[in-house]
């Protein structure tokens, strides 16, 4: 079963209450050690999930866990030192809050803009503009 299928299923066994925010599923990371590296395999899954530059979000990253890092050219990320899942993941449910759920309704409709030099999220789904909190 693929990830489509499981989204349908998933989709269709949710009562519609729960509404469109359903469909927002950013996969657990996957991290192994590689000696004082932390290499984070699943990373352009997690990319695409949230639907944004993986240049972007391993910026975000970085910052978060404190520490230098690059992705390599299978498209994994690789952190210097050792990171567990759970932290990874924190990282990654911030930086969802911040730059890809809409505040006003919650939805991940939302693209990245620019308004008179500040960067503001723009929802799609709702039209609401807010600023995002760093740069
Ligand atoms: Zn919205």
């Amino acid at each position: 079963m693929d990830y489509e299928d499981q989204l349908d299923r998933a989709l269709s066994e949710t009562p519609d209450i729960e509404g469109q925010s359903q469909r927002f599923e950013v996969p657990d990371p996957e991290v192994r050690q590689e000696g004082n590296v932390t290499v984070y395999e699943n990373f352009q899954d997690t990319v695409d999930a949230l639907g944004r530059v993986d240049d972007h979000v391993l910026k975000y990253l970085r910052n978060e866990v404190g520490t230098s890092g690059h992705i390599d050219e299978s498209g994994r990320a690789r952190l210097t030192g050792e990171f567990d899942a759970g932290r990874i993941a924190d990282a990654i449910d911030d930086y969802a809050e911040e730059f890809v759920l809409c505040p006003e309704c919650g939805l991940p409709d939302t693209r990245i803009g620019r308004e008179q030099g500040v960067q503001i999220l723009v929802c799609e789904a709702c039209g609401a503009r807010s600023a995002t909190e760093k740069g």
